[in-house]
Order: C-alpha cells, then structure tokens, then sequence
C-alpha cells in the first residue's frame, strides 16, 4: 500500500516495513482519485484499515491523489484517519509523519504523569466514609481500557484495572459491620470487573458474594457498558431481592455512524436488542442513561435520530450531556466540532423531552406502594426524605413521606403509598 520511495523512507527513520496489516503499528494507505471505481476502492479501503486501529494499529495515514482531490471532504467524512498527506506535501511528507507521532507521544506521556495507582488494601480499608451512615461507594476497578473517543479517562487512569475479589469483599463486611446498609460498585465501567485478573467478568459473582453479607440489604452497581451486560448479570439482578432491578447503561448515543466514531462498541441494533432483553426479563426494572449531544459531525438527522430513540425507549432516568472538547483525545481533533449554540439547543430537547417521559413515570406510580429508606428530614420538619431501591442516592428522586408519627424513623425503612408526584420526586404517606 506504500510506494517504493515511502517505504524507504519509513525505513531510514528505522521503522519496521511488515506485510501483515495486524502487524502494523503505523498503516499508510496511497490512494488514486482518477475514476469513480478507484475512489470507491480506496474509501473501502481505508474503513476496512481503521478496523485494525482497534487492535495493535496507532496511526492510520492516508495519502495520495484522492487526498489532493478531495481533501476538505476526507478530513470531514474519516475522523478515523489520523493524517491526510497531499500530492503537494511530500516534500514535508517525513515531517507530518513525525509530527503526528511526536504529538501522540506527547499525549502518551501526559498519561503516565498522571496515571493514579490504584490505593493499597490497606487505604481502603481506613478510607473514612463521607456518605453517611445507610450506603457507601465500593470501588471495585480503576481506570477504562474502552478508549471512548471523546474521554480523557484512560489517558489519566490508565487502563482498567480490578481490585482482588477477596479484598472487596474484606471491605464490604468492614462497611456492613460499620452499619452501611447499602452497597453501591463503581468503576468506570463495572461490567469489565475481573476480566483483567480472572480473564473473564466476575460481576455477577461479586454482586452475588455482597449479596451473602447479613447486614447488607439492597446492593446496586454503576456504569456499566451496554456490552458487559451479559445474561448472567441480568439473571442474578432478576433473582436476588438483595440487589437493586437498576440498569445504569451509558449508551451515549444511538446513531451507528456517531457510536462508531465515538468508538463505541455497541451498534443501535445491539443496543435496541438489550434494552428488549431487560425488560422483558425484568419489567418492572429501572433503566438509567446517559446521552451526549454535539459530538463532532453530529448531523441533523443523527439527532433526530437519538431524539425518536428517547421519546420510543421512555428511559426511566436519563443525563445529557453537551460535548465538550478534552485535550489530548482523539474527538477533540475531529473536524466538524458543532458549534455551542447547536450544541445547547439538541441538548434543551432532548431534556424537554425527558422531562415530560419522566412526569408520566412519576404519575404512574401514585397510588403504589414502595418501601423507603428514610435518610433525612425536610427543613420544616413535615416531611421524613427518604428513596426507594429504585432511586441512586444523589442522582435520583426522593420520597418526601408525611412525618405523621412520633417515632423516630430516620435510618429505617417504611412502607409509603405514593400519593402524589412532583416535577422529579414524590409524596408518599407511611401505611
Ligand atoms: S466514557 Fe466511560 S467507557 Fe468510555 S473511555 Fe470514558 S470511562 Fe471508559
């Protein structure tokens, strides 16, 4: 795919010419641009070439007439390429080159200054809880090794790294005995729990371990990654009372063509597929997204089509985010950034439309009773504030429940009917 005159050049700056495409850390497509049959072989090309980035592959570069040709096009319609050279730039063809490599060093080792280590048992263990007395975050892996385009997570944590199993559930029986009744895991993305260690993921063995500890009453786990979630994982949220029928799956977005660039490994089918498969396992789950708006060349029509996505999945809880430029990843040198205005204006949709799905959630469940866990009282002390296993603390709504009765409930449970709803929380009276 290179021409004689390139791969010596490669070769007087001491790289390695290999035959193989998997073998390659650097891939350099030539293209023609002359008929329309050539242009068509050559855009085959180079998606078929962006495919090997996901492995070994860094840079993938692409010269030659069709980049003369249609350059500003290329540049707008690849973002998987990482340098276009034209006809008219091979005198500074070495140059480019090495800036390209120069720069992405540059980001590498801005990833090692800042890599954190994961802390020790030990720290663990004496870390004081600032959650109050019901539930404690329980970190079960550090880092991200999905390379999400737009995030700068994997350049600062490094990749994904798992806690021992016996050590997290050290510090679980630690946390119950302390009097934590609820347990959250997090990790950037839960589902990989284990994999680095055990070689394949041990969520649903971890949740079902937490699970065993006496005092522990409801567990829930964050953040996880549409395609960790395995039929197992749904399995064990089916059938353990202990654990909270709480899916957080991030899906940022559900155009194939945004998903790809954003480097995301789950299509809109996929994505369709396993929303169906929950809630049919498990109807009266609560399903929790998070969206972003504004990724580079986000089109109109992209967004339409994220748009019908939410008003047809009705999502029980739903964040959106405006894209945001992250130095150092590869999004943040796509071309075609959306401007802020557009950006403001998809995001306001989409939150006036989750607006409305969420006040039909809520309306449907007055008159039904849940059991609450009573965390506080409202300042003029009409009210205990609790949540239900359904609602993640800090994120989600809360049970305002008639302070009708002299015994003290805070730090207890007790079962409300839900009388009324609010713009994001409810009213319920204790039965
Ligand atoms: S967005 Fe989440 S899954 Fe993707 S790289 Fe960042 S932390 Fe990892």
């Amino acid at each position: 795919m290179i021409q004689k005159q390139q791969f010596g050049l490669f070769k007087e700056h001491q790289f390695q010419i290999v035959n193989k495409v998997e073998e390659a850390d650097i891939l350099v497509i030539n293209t023609c641009g002359f008929i329309d049959q050539a242009k068509e072989e050559a855009i085959n090309t180079i998606l078929e070439m962006a495919e090997y980035k996901k492995k070994k592959c860094k840079y993938l570069i692409v010269m030659g007439c069709l980049v003369q040709r249609y350059y500003n096009d290329l540049i707008k319609l690849l973002p998987e390429v990482d340098l276009f050279i034209k006809l008219d730039e091979y005198d500074r063809l070495w140059d480019k080159i090495e800036d390209l490599i120069k720069r992405n060093i540059v980001e590498k080792s801005k990833m090692d200054i800042l890599k954190m280590p994961m802390l020790t048992q030990q720290e663990f263990l004496n870390r004081t809880i600032t959650t109050g007395t019901n539930y404690a975050y329980l970190k079960i892996g550090e880092g991200c090794s999905n390379k999400c385009t737009y995030c700068a997570i994997p350049y600062i944590r490094g990749p994904f790294v798992s806690r021992k199993k016996e050590d997290i559930l050290e510090e679980a029986k630690k946390l119950a005995k302390q009097g934590i009744k609820e347990i959250i895991l997090i990790a950037q993305d839960t589902t990989k729990y284990g994999i680095d260690i055990y070689g394949e993921s041990k969520l649903s063995e971890l949740l079902t371990e937490i699970s065993k500890i006496k005092e522990i009453k409801w567990i829930r786990f964050l953040y996880s990654y549409p395609e960790g979630i395995t039929d197992e994982l749904i399995d064990v949220v089916k059938n353990n009372s202990k654990i909270a029928k709480y899916f957080d799956i991030p899906i940022q977005h559900i155009s194939d063509s945004i998903l790809k660039k954003m480097n995301r490994r789950t299509s809109k089918k996929q994505i369709q597929e396993l929303i169906k498969k929950i809630r049919t396992e498990i109807p009266n789950v609560t399903l929790r997204t998070s969206l972003i708006v504004g990724f580079p060349s986000e089109s109109k029509e992209d967004f339409e089509e994220l748009l019908e996505f939410v008003k047809t999945t009705k999502f029980d809880k739903l964040g959106v985010f405006k894209y945001s430029k992250e130095d150092g990843t590869p999004a943040a040198r796509m071309q075609n950034q959306i401007h802020g205005n557009t950006k403001k204006s998809r995001y306001e949709k989409i939150m006036k439309l989750q607006n409305q799905i969420s006040k039909e959630n809520l309306e449907r469940k007055v008159g039904k009773d849940y059991e609450v866990l009573i965390e506080g009282l409202s300042f003029d002390k009409k009210y205990y504030v609790g949540r239900t296993m359904q609602d993640v603390p800090d994120i989600d709504g809360l049970v305002y429940v008639k302070n009708s009765t002299k015994e003290n409930l805070l730090n207890k449970w007790v079962r409300c009917k839900i009388i009324k709803e609010m713009d994001y929380d409810l009213i319920g009276e204790i039965i």
